[in-house]
């Protein structure tokens, strides 16, 4: 493998050095490492529509070298003290804090995100390097004295080894460090297999664990596609696989790591229901749906895409909404003005488009049309307006598929428990709100949502770091939600002691099955 010269500063990289000009690099036993398949992938500006630099893709044998520096690694890593692997930790949160506007930089400049958003996700997904920094007291076991006479019972809870994370292009920083903070802290090795569309975050991230102390191999990046995947579901050396991503490729994940052996926590689509009682406060309740359908142009597995109105709150809803739709600025994520920025590509661009016109075939209302927005017309950036479509049902193609794009949808139905019906029904199951001023009703709500992350008078409920993240129902495949306690569970495996130490004079043979009395 060919290692590639470090850059100057490394201490200091600006994020035009990191994200800007030359081709993406995986990065391989604390080094960047130029792909040598052949294989590569283009990573667009959203902003201006061009080519921005390309991205190696890794072969199945560039895989295997990454998986091998991590496996070199794992002994040494799961070695070092729980109080040395935390001060790394600490050393990494102040070097996300302290670069915080130049890895935001480089999420605009890849995905598109504005740049507000884009210090958001930072900060979401700092608060899970600040969890993992506290990985002392999260690994520690139970201790039973005397279950029998002179035996004690203790747990213990030890890292699996080299695991592997595969993330989505819409939080191409938060979403890695959903991960690997947590599985580095538990003492595993880790491999990150980060989105083709927005890859330089990741070699960043990569750059900053290096700066912060962690040893080579223990943080490696592979960039690629289906290949560099489905080598990583099949390699004997990989213990555990976190996915995030679009249901199909996550069943597939949980479906193919299984059966190679794998522990897999896979979490997929959404189509996130806002539910509106004839109670709530229109405003409050007008200004929810609009911040949370068209933050980051709606390219969020948490973004609200179904506004459930019941009652006679649709009327006044749906024009409280409209009216706010006009003041929203759209432009490159890198211009303050703007609040929305491009979508990622012009393939996914065209398909969100797609579901407007679906909409109108079939019977929606539209309300306002993103397709009409001057930049979705006349820029070469991958921009499309704010779109509102309202008497949508459920069996209009728009409402059955998940748009992932600046759509808000509005289903009007007549009672509480039609709205119920309808998310409940739905086979997504990430996140859902409900919007009211009755306690009661919301309680209800909260008792009988089928979704694993619940919002009242809250769009998108996104867990603090101390809480876990995941779905319910095609949201995800696996048992355990990612990151926060689930995600120590995740990443290590329990170990129960039984111990006894040398009595003279007690001990003798007894072939009976041990007993506790
Ligand atoms: P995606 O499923 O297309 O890609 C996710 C990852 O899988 C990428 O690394 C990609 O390279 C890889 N991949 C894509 N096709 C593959 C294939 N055929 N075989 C093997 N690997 C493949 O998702 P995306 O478009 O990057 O991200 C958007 C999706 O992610 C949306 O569906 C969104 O709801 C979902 N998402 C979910 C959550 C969550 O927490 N549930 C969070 C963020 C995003």
């Amino acid at each position: 493998m060919t290692q590639v010269a470090e850059p100057k500063s490394a201490g200091a990289p600006s994020p035009r050095e990191k994200a800007v000009g030359e081709r993406v690099r995986h990065w391989i036993g604390g080094r960047r490492v130029e792909g040598t398949s052949g294989r590569r992938g283009p990573v667009y500006d959203p902003a201006t529509g061009t080519l921005a630099r390309e991205v190696d893709y890794a072969s199945a044998e560039e895989v295997d070298a990454a998986v091998a520096a991590a496996r070199a690694a794992f002994p040494g890593w799961r070695s070092t003290s729980l109080s040395r692997r935390a001060e790394i930790l600490f050393r990494m949160r102040n070097l996300v804090e302290k670069h915080r506007p130049d890895i935001a930089a480089i999420l605009t400049a890849e995905h598109g995100k504005v740049t507000s958003d884009a210090l958001g996700e930072v900060a979401r997904g700092l608060e899970n390097l600040e969890f993992a920094t506290g990985v002392p007291h999260l690994l520690k076991g139970g201790y039973s004295e005397q279950v029998s006479t002179g035996v004690d019972v203790y747990q213990l809870r030890q890292p699996l080894g080299v695991v592997a994370g595969i993330t989505p292009f819409n939080f191409p920083a938060m979403v890695p460090m959903w991960m690997f903070a947590n599985a580095i802290a538990c003492g595993n090795t880790f491999l990150l297999k980060p989105s083709e569309k927005d890859p330089s975050a990741s070699v960043y991230l990569a750059e900053l664990l290096r700066e912060a102390g962690v040893p080579d191999g223990v943080f490696n990046v592979v960039h690629g596609d289906k290949v560099a995947v489905d080598r990583i579901l099949e390699h004997p050396d990989i213990r555990a696989v976190s996915f995030v991503g679009s249901t199909p490729i996550a069943r597939y994940i949980y479906e193919t790591g299984t059966k190679h052996g794998k522990r897999v926590q896979a979490l997929g689509g959404a189509k996130n229901h806002m539910v509106v009682l004839p109670d709530a406060d229109i405003d409050m309740a007008a200004d929810a749906a609009v911040s949370a359908a068209y933050g980051s142009a709606g390219e969020r597995c948490m973004a609200i895409s179904v506004v459930v109105a019941v009652g006679d709150v649709a009327d006044p809803l749906v024009d409280a909404i409209k009216q706010r739709l006009p003041k929203i600025q759209v432009g490159a994520g890198s211009d303050s003005a703007s609040e929305m920025g491009p979508l990622v590509t012009r393939e996914h661009r065209d398909r969100v488009a797609s579901y407007v016109a679906k909409g109108a075939e079939q019977g929606a209302t539209v309300v306002a049309d993103g397709r009409e927005h001057p930049l979705a017309k006349e820029s070469d950036g991958f921009y499309l307006g704010v779109s509102l479509l309202d008497n949508v049902t459920p069996e209009m193609d728009s409402y059955r598929n998940e748009i992932f794009g600046p759509v808000l949808e509005v289903v009007r139905v007549p009672t509480y428990d039609e709205a119920v019906r309808l998310v409940n029904e739905n086979p997504y199951g990430n996140g859902t709100a409900i919007f009211t001023r009755d306690g009661g009703a919301a309680r209800q709500f909260q008792f009988e949502a089928e979704a694993g992350m619940v919002g009242i008078n809250v769009p998108i409920p996104v867990p603090v770091a101390y809480y876990s993240f995941g779905g319910w129902k095609n949201s995800l495949f696996g048992d355990l939600h990612m990151y926060g306690p689930e995600g120590i569970q995740f990443y290590t495996r329990a170990k129960v002691v039984t111990s006894r130490w040398p009595d003279p004079g007690t001990s003798q043979v007894d072939l009976g099955f041990p007993r506790t009395r």
